[in-house]
């Protein structure tokens, strides 16, 4: 056995469409093309999106591919105690700092400040509530966010973050000015996404993260997380995406259907047609097979 974990992470506010299915069999691959351990994990964290039902489904259709975890499912809707300890550490290093501010108030002091930035219709934050810029001045406290200055000042971080991805090849990212101190714990009290995840990579032990590229941009954010945390970098790939007829991505959001596991070796082949992999006729079994071997050229060839 190789010290390789990996996992696949679906939050269950819907189930599996072609695309998910694409980075569930790509982290799967590389699983087993290291030699390694496999894991699902729910993520469950924003527990008003998800769909009653949906995470055991989702199971069943893993299944159906003959995708299994090698260990207990995790769900993120079990793990508050984690974060928490985890968000702790971070105010007690003065990292983390509670925000009063409303989406209007954000969307506001940009107006005036003319800096009006806007990424992936996310407010970058102007730090309004930053302790250096004189903390809450009374407003109540409603999220958490990491002071991103003052953490990289006490670790002497660069401004630009670079790390490898190896799909994508070499990536940067400055996240205090292209993102701005983001949220650990949301102003509903639900556990931020970037949070939640890294304190579960790390405590699984992953050293491996594979899954869709329109999860790349968030790859910065969650190293900048572990630095401040201790935690050691695991490698990145993300794999591509799938685009519906109108040629925009799938994604729950704009109501990819359901995937269709009549035949699940078909569905199969097109996540792995994707991927760069040769069609396989066999049965799920020794297409797997096959897939890992071809996978190992592909994205690790044998050290
Ligand atoms: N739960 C995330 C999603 O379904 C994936 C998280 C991850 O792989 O880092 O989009």
């Amino acid at each position: 056995m190789s010290g390789y974990r990996g996992r696949f992470a679906p939050s269950p506010t819907g189930l599996l469409h072609a695309g998910s299915l694409v980075a569930a069999l790509a982290s799967w691959l590389d699983a087993r093309a290291h030699s390694g351990v496999w894991l699902v994990r729910i993520e469950d964290v924003d527990l008003p999106r998800c769909l009653p039902g949906a995470a055991d489904q989702i199971l069943r259709q893993l299944a159906t591919c003959g995708l299994v975890s090698d260990e207990p499912v995790l769900r993120q809707s079990d793990r508050g105690a984690a974060y928490q300890a985890a968000l702790d550490r971070l105010i007690e290093k003065r990292w983390a700092y509670p925000c009063g501010c409303t989406r209007k108030d954000i969307a506001q002091a940009l107006l005036e400040s003319g800096a009006q930035r806007e990424r992936h219709e996310e407010l970058v934050y102007p730090g309004r509530c930053r302790p250096a810029n004189g903390g809450l001045q009374g407003r109540l406290a409603r999220a958490w966010r990491l002071d991103i200055a003052a953490l990289s000042a006490d670790l002497g971080l660069p401004a630009t973050l670079h790390w490898s991805d190896r799909r994508l090849g070499a990536q940067q990212q400055e996240v205090g000015t292209q993102v701005g101190d983001f949220v650990l714990k949301r102003a509903d009290g639900l556990w931020a996404y970037q949070l939640a995840v890294v304190v579960d990579d790390a405590e699984q032990g992953i050293t491996d993260i594979v899954r869709g590229q329109d999860l790349a941009d968030n790859s910065a954010r969650q190293i900048l997380l572990q630095q401040a945390l201790g935690y050691p970098r695991p490698r990145y790939l993300h794999t591509p995406l799938v685009c519906g007829a109108n040629g925009e991505k799938l994604s729950k959001q704009n109501g990819a259907a359901a995937l269709d596991l009549s035949d699940p070796l078909a569905a199969l082949n097109a996540a792995a047609q994707r991927l760069g992999l040769p069609p396989q006729a066999d049965n799920l079994a020794d297409a797997l097979a096959g897939w890992t071997r071809a996978w190992a050229n592909l994205y690790n060839p044998a050290p």
